[in-house]
């Protein structure tokens, strides 16, 4: 039977989980699980980090495919790497052919099974990769802490005016970097890259210096929703600010490509970013990665539902009502459970996918087509 869109996609962690192990296995791909030392998801299942390895565990040249990197990011993201499992022409293909791929399901597997983009100590795994004793101090955020997080929610109209205040005197861009260009100072905060780092990161570096021994080549692409038009992946840069890496990058994705590197992106310039674990563990590859960010709903709207489920987090005292409703508002914020959107998502990561997968494969015989 012909599968829709909507099938590869999951309402609950634990439904993405089990598609994405039995879509794995169906392929032959080795399975490795790792998970959580010390705590369960929302409905009590096990949380873990599980890897497929698609193609010749030999491949010198490796494509990499990570979800939920931002938790409640991650029910777009298993569904793209669940749709490309489920791809029986393309997974022959990469069967075939030179370049394996390894799928990495649920990098921030509490986040995404409890609803948060933070993982279990309330970071974002997007700033927690960098040397700690050397993490920036964003005064910017420091002083609007407190706006954003407020006593009461919803926020009163002076908050918001406070609020408007502040965007009108700064400018949204500069707004926009104090709050989610990440801070490491309020635990409780939004954007906290944490104090050390955490379990996916750990987990995550395993995973790299294990599978990334003895490559030439990775490529990455890490998925992500929430910034931009709805619908449209931005294909966002993801490496260091070097003109022959990201002209190479850019061979690889096309000119429609961004870099935060030169505020061509939605995207704020980061500090602290997951790639980073690919340089320090794999130091010998060539590597070019992207965020393959998709769109979902206006900004202000997304970082008002981040706000609202940082407020819950803080006040477990919260009525049943107003905390079903919060984890709604930041699930709808992060994935829009449309056919349409997941028809434009699938669409572009499936050709994102192809293009690295031609560009891998250039050098050593593998042609991958479109068609
Ligand atoms: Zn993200």
């Amino acid at each position: 039977m012909q599968k829709n869109e909507r099938d590869y996609f999951s309402q609950t962690y634990a439904e993405a989980r089990e598609k994405f192990l039995a879509a794995a296995q169906r392929t032959g791909s080795s399975i490795q699980s790792y998970p959580h030392p010390a705590l369960r998801g929302a409905q009590g299942e096990e949380l873990a980090m599980d890897v497929a390895l698609l193609g010749r565990a030999d491949a010198l040249d490796m494509l990499i495919l990570t979800s939920a990197t931002h938790g409640v990011e991650g029910f777009c993201g298993s569904g793209c790497q669940i749709a490309l499992l489920e791809d029986a022409s393309l997974v022959k293909r990469i069967q075939a052919g030179s370049v394996s791929v390894l799928l990495v399901h649920a990098v921030n597997p509490f986040g995404f099974s409890w609803i948060r983009r933070t993982n279990e100590d309330n970071v974002d795994l997007n700033r927690n990769f960098l040397d700690h004793a050397f993490a920036p101090e964003n005064t910017a955020y420091a002083e609007i802490h407190h706006l954003l997080l407020p006593e009461a929610w919803p926020p009163s109209p002076e908050n918001k005016a406070e609020i408007a205040h502040y965007i009108e005197m700064h400018g949204s861009d500069k707004f926009q970097l104090a709050v989610s260009g990440g801070q490491y100072q309020f635990a409780d905060g939004l954007f906290y890259g944490g104090t050390k780092p955490t379990w996916s990161n750990r987990t995550l570096r395993k995973i790299l210096r294990e599978h990334g021994a003895g490559k030439n080549r990775i490529g990455w692409i890490d998925f992500h929703t929430g910034l931009g038009p709805c619908g449209h992946g931005e294909k966002i840069y993801a490496g260091l600010n070097n003109a022959g890496d990201i002209a190479r990058a850019r061979a690889w994705w096309g000119d429609d490509m961004v870099s935060t590197h030169d505020g061509s992106s939605v995207s704020a310039r980061l500090q602290g970013v997951v790639r980073g674990a690919v340089y320090d563990e794999c130091p010998q590859v060539e590597y070019s990665g992207i965020g393959m960010e998709y769109g979902t709903a206006p900004l202000m709207e997304t970082l008002h539902s981040l706000r609202a489920e940082h407020w819950l987090q803080n006040h477990p005292e919260a009525s049943i009502a107003q905390r079903n409703a919060i984890k709604q508002g930041l699930r709808n914020a992060f994935y829009v459970d449309t056919d349409d959107w997941k028809r434009l998502v699938l669409a572009q990561a499936r050709a994102v996918s192809l293009q690295a997968l031609s560009a891998l494969g250039s050098n050593s015989g593998l042609r991958m087509h479109a068609s």
